[in-house]
């Protein structure tokens, strides 16, 4: 067997992750090798980057260097108590979609006056609870919505903070599944019904106008939609406040792209810088702005290592049985996406490359992670799938009664366990046999 392997010291970066790469041979999260964490803790699992959280949120930090600005982690993306921790530390809001999220941010440490609740389905008790937890902002997104969130807060007292969410009908060009600012989808509010709807909101005796908000979709991978939308947005924020309500803060969503196959996203503080300029330029300069990015601030800072079961060849295509699946990793089933996948150790000269579908164990067709993948490997590799950050772990189910995977976040050369894998009694703890 003749070995050909790089230089210990040779670093051999992936574009667009940063803090993952090879050093030499071994490929590396931050200061750790994943083979010597697949070793200690088993696969399927998954490892964060500190270091490449925290450098998403400075690209849009430094992007409003100088603004009134609060960026909430839109938490659904991974909402892991280990990673909330590290967005609550560094000063981060949060949005939140569900009762359950509120209650993790708040376990995690979060300001609940920085929280804001996005959703088109909230309940009397989430509000209840959210009110009661003193958040900064509803984000509501009907006018049904309107009426229930006043009573509930007259019930208890107070006002609720309101923003409308609102629909700009821009089309961010992006999968169907994960864009939500056309017209035709169940988000926000019409364009045309918006100054409507505010006088309406401006009327109940439970809320608070505070601001205005629109999210248009996820992945976006070009600032066009955007600026349109600012644009759309904008023109209502006149409108609104010239018939006297004022609006304390424009919220515009979250949705910025990552890299997941050669995908080429504008950098947060490029993005934001373009963004800044279109709203200096039409005199909104001063307002109090609000983001809530999920997918940019972790997507990339997350990898799930698996290992290779077996090496199926087909007549048409030869299969990688992986010991994760589309519990773990849902994003190739329900979007068709894409996650690139890497083997742990750069070379396997003693391997000959072949083209894989790489599958998981589920007992669905639909269980895929990868398809026609050029990978040298055979029974015991491990493998790593890349921009695991993002919607995986957060998505992630129990569906054949697999147990949920461990996730560890690395800082620096410490591995922190932030999650254990979760076993069969874990998933049976709720249930009852009945009494026959
Ligand atoms: C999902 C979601 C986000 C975050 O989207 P990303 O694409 O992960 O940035 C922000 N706001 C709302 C209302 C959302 O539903």
């Amino acid at each position: 067997m003749s070995q050909h392997l790089p230089t210990a010291s040779a670093v051999q970066a992936l574009p667009g992750h940063p803090f993952i790469a090879y050093q030499g041979n071994e490929l590396q999260v931050e200061d750790v090798r994943l083979s010597q964490l697949a070793a200690e803790h088993g696969t399927p699992l998954f490892v964060y980057s500190k270091a490449a959280m925290l450098a998403a949120l400075a690209a849009y930090q430094r992007g409003f260097a100088g603004r009134h600005a609060q960026i909430c982690y839109a938490m659904k993306a991974n909402s892991s108590l280990g990673v909330l921790q590290i967005f609550a530390d560094a000063g981060c809001g949060f949005d939140i979609v569900s009762g359950g999220e509120l209650e993790r941010v708040l376990a995690a440490g979060g300001d609940a006056a920085k929280i804001i609740f996005s959703g088109v389905g909230k309940t009397r008790s989430e509000m209840r609870q959210a009110l009661q937890a003193g958040i900064g902002c509803f984000n509501v997104e009907s006018e049904a919505e309107l009426d229930v969130l006043s009573q509930v807060a007259e019930s208890l007292g107070l006002k609720a903070p309101v923003s409308i969410r609102v629909n700009p009908n821009v089309d961010p060009k992006t999968h169907p599944y994960i864009s939500t600012g056309l017209k035709d989808n169940k988000f926000g509010v019409a364009h045309e019904d918006t100054l409507r709807i505010y006088q309406y909101a401006a009327e109940l005796k439970g809320l608070q106008v505070v601001g205005i908000d629109c999210h248009i979709g996820s992945q976006i991978t070009d600032a066009t939609p955007y600026l349109d939308a600012m644009d759309r947005v904008l023109d209502l924020v006149v409108s609104i406040e010239a018939s006297g309500i004022a609006l304390a803060h424009i919220d515009f969503g979250g949705g910025l792209g990552i890299n997941y196959n050669n995908d080429t996203p504008p950098a947060a503080d490029a993005l934001w810088a373009q963004l800044l300029r279109k709203l200096d330029e039409r005199g909104f300069g001063q307002k109090k702005l609000m983001i809530e990015p999920g997918r940019s601030l972790v997507g990339n800072a997350g990898v799930c290592v698996t290992e290779v079961l077996y090496v199926k060849p087909g007549e048409h295509k030869n299969f990688c049985i992986i010991d994760a699946a589309m519990n773990d990793l849902p994003r190739p089933a329900m979007y068709q996406a894409f996650h690139a996948i890497v083997p742990l150790l750069a070379k396997h000269v003693d391997t000959p490359e072949a083209r894989y579908d790489v599958v998981g164990p589920i007992c669905e067709s639909g269980d895929w992670i990868g398809r026609d993948r050029m990978l040298a490997i055979k029974a015991g590799d491990q493998l790593a799938v890349l921009s695991a950050g993002a919607y995986c772990m957060s998505m992630s189910s129990n569906y054949n009664t697999r147990g949920r995977a461990v996730e560890l976040l690395v800082d620096g050369s410490k591995v922190h366990v932030i999650r254990v894998r979760e076993s069969a009694a874990d998933q049976m703890r709720l249930e009852k046999l009945v009494a026959l």
